[in-house]
Order: C-alpha cells, then structure tokens, then sequence
C-alpha cells in the first residue's frame, strides 16, 4: 500500500478509511494482464464495492477499462456523469418505466427474462431504431437470466428480438471460486450450448475467479469484481492482489484492569489477570461486524491483538497487555482492516465474506483516498 499521509490522522477524526486508488489502478493492470486477450471489464456496482464510485471509476478508466457493470440504472447514472466514453451495463435489466433513463445515459440493460427482452425491444421499435442490449443466460445458478425453454422461443420466433442489436451475452458462475468444482465445467457447456441460439457479439462467464480458472472460461470478457478492490478471488490461492482499503480507528482509552473484572456487555469477556485494555473508536455502526467479537484482531505498531468482548455500536474493546506501553497511546491509531489485518480473514472471522465487509463500511469514516491512480 501506498505510504500514508499521517497528517490525515488528524483531531477531527476518530476513524479512517484510506482506499488507495494506486493499488486498484494495480490490481486492474494485473487482472488484464492475467486473463488477455480476453477484456477485462469492472464491476462497480454498490458504489464500487462500498468504496466511492466517484474517486474509483475514473482511476478504471484512466488504467483502459471501457466496459462497467452495475447493477441498478442509478449507479449507471451517476457513472455515466463521470465517464462519458464508456460501455456501462446495467445488470438489473429493463423495466416498464426506466427504459427512458437506459436510453437517455446510453446505459446497456443486461436483459434477464422474456418479459425483459420484451419491454426493451417495445421500446426500440417503437423509437424506430436498433438498441443495444446484453442478454443473460441462466446456466445453473437459478437466479437471474433466461432458461432453456425461455430461449427456445426465440427459435421459434426470432422477430422477438426485432429492434435489439445484442452486444454481448453473459452468464454467471455459482461455484468459480473453487477452481476443480465439476458445476463450472457443466455451466460452461451448457452456456456455450444455449448461446448459439442468439445472435451475440461477444460473451462472458466468469468474475474475479476466472483469475484462477482456466482461460476456456474467459471467453472474450472476464467481469473482474473484488479483486479489483484487493480481495482474494478464490481461497485456494495466495492473493496476488494488492491491499486497496485500510480501516484504522483510535485508541480512546487505555486502562490497567489489575482486579478480575468483566469487559463489555453481556459481561462477555472476562479478565483474570492483570491486563491492559484499549478502547478503540469503530463498531458495528462502521461495519465492523458484531460477529467479530471475541475473534477479530488489531494491529498495534505490528503487533497483532485480540478483540475482546463484545462489539458496540461505536467502540472495540482490545487486550493490548502484549504490546509495549509506549505503543499504545490514548489518541493514537490502531488498523483494524487492512495495514497487518488481512481483508480475507476479517472476513472470515466474521463469518461472511470480503465483499460483505467492504459493502458495509459505514458513512462516518474519514475518507481518504491515497495516489492519484498514475
Ligand atoms: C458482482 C458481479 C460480478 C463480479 O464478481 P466478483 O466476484 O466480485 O468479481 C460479475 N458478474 C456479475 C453478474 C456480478 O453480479
């Protein structure tokens, strides 16, 4: 990670995020590099994975991405104000009453049904004009996109798709991250199967995963999510990706607990010997998981800690007897995501995943973001 501006840490704020937009220029040159000549489109949907759309798009588009993905036409709106060349596909599809917006902002619907590819082609043809659209095919995870049966109408009657110009067609994997599970090889070939039956341009299949799966799943665009933002694509590898986001919070309160004594609520964490505990500034209110109570760790100058007791909505509790008494200052800093404390096992101590713990960083951190992306 970038080295850091420590100025930042300044009296006004009690908790930082830093977001380094080098390493997300990083991690997207990488992510080309890996799975060319297939494209390598981003994923910015949730505000860029909770990390600013804002400040993380144009760093993409600077690094020579043209093809986005977002979920709601309101991300593809606020992404088209930003970045005006690009291709940004809108995940959500096509719906009576926003297909003016899709068309105003050049958004792409990625069309997931037949009621879908219906109300989009009304639309084009009642403009008189061919509209560009994607097409989902749903090859095994039962959530969005046209089946079997919804295709074969299209054989029966190709006039349906009069009026669209279909640029891309996609599906998604259920089991990528895990690179010897049979179900990827199966969507694969039924995928390839039922694309023949529309008349696409390009295709793709695979997200952040597709770094570690063969290049057959890449097709002729690999959709690249969280690894851009750092996080590990798939747990059987070591994470070529470079940090992107750093929590730190500040130390509050240090007290000598000399007395056995209780820590917390519930009485949850229980001190016998003498210790020393720090009271740091974030909670489940800026994302940091309740369920990390009693599991997670700080980083204090390098020196890992444990989490004792239980979350609150604004406050962690840390043993910090371990750690030297001139290194934890009351007003000082200690990373409680990212700088020593990996994303990945945040996570999975938490029980949930990184993209859940970025999502959910909440609005009262200082943001700061580190390197102009050049
Ligand atoms: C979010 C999303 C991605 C990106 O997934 P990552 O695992 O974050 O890389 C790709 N494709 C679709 C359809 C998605 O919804």
């Amino acid at each position: 990670m970038t080295s850091y501006d420590l100025d930042a840490e300044s009296a006004e704020s009690d908790s930082i995020l830093y977001i380094d937009l080098n390493a997300i220029r990083i991690n997207y040159q990488l992510f080309c590099a890996r799975t060319a000549p297939a494209e390598c489109a981003a994923c910015v949907k949730a505000d860029a994975y909770g990390l600013g759309l804002e400040r993380v798009a144009p760093i993409l588009a600077d690094a020579g991405c043209t093809t986005f993905f977002v979920a709601h036409v309101a991300e593809g709106v606020a992404l088209r104000e930003l970045l005006d060349s690009v291709r940004i596909f809108v995940l959500h599809g096509a719906w009576p009453g926003n297909e003016r917006n899709l068309f105003d902002y050049r958004l792409t619907p990625v069309l997931n049904s037949l009621a879908q590819v219906n109300t989009w082609a009304a639309f084009a043809r009642a403009r008189g004009e061919l509209i560009e659209a994607a097409i989902h095919i749903d090859s095994g995870m039962t959530r969005l996109g046209l089946d079997e049966n919804d295709l074969k109408v299209f054989e029966a009657d190709p006039s349906q798709l009069d009026g669209l110009s279909v640029v891309h067609v996609m599906s998604h994997l259920s089991c990528g991250d895990e690179q010897d599970d049979a179900m990827n090889q199966v969507q694969l070939e039924r995928f390839q199967r039922l694309r023949r039956k529309l008349p696409a341009e390009t295709a793709s299949l695979a997200a952040s995963a597709g770094l570690f799966l063969d290049p057959k799943f890449h097709l002729d665009m690999v959709r690249a999510g969280i690894a851009l933002y750092g996080g590990r694509p798939t747990a059987r590898e070591p994470n070529p990706m470079s940090e992107v986001a750093r929590v730190r919070a500040r130390i509050l309160q240090v007290r000598d607990v000399d007395s056995p004594r209780t820590v917390g609520y519930g009485a949850a964490h229980k001190v016998a010997e003498p210790s020393r505990i720090a009271t740091i500034s974030v909670g489940y209110a800026d994302g940091y998981a309740r369920s990390l109570g009693s599991l997670g760790r700080a980083c204090i100058e390098g020196i890992a800690v444990p989490v004792v007791g239980r979350v609150s909505m604004d406050l962690v509790t840390l043993d910090v007897s371990e750690v030297p008494r001139d290194k934890v200052v009351e007003g000082g800093f200690v990373d409680v995501i990212g700088g020593g404390i990996n994303l990945d096992d945040v996570a999975q101590k938490a029980g949930t995943i990184s993209y859940e713990i970025l999502t959910r960083l909440g609005r009262r951190y200082r943001r700061v973001y580190l390197g102009s992306g050049s």
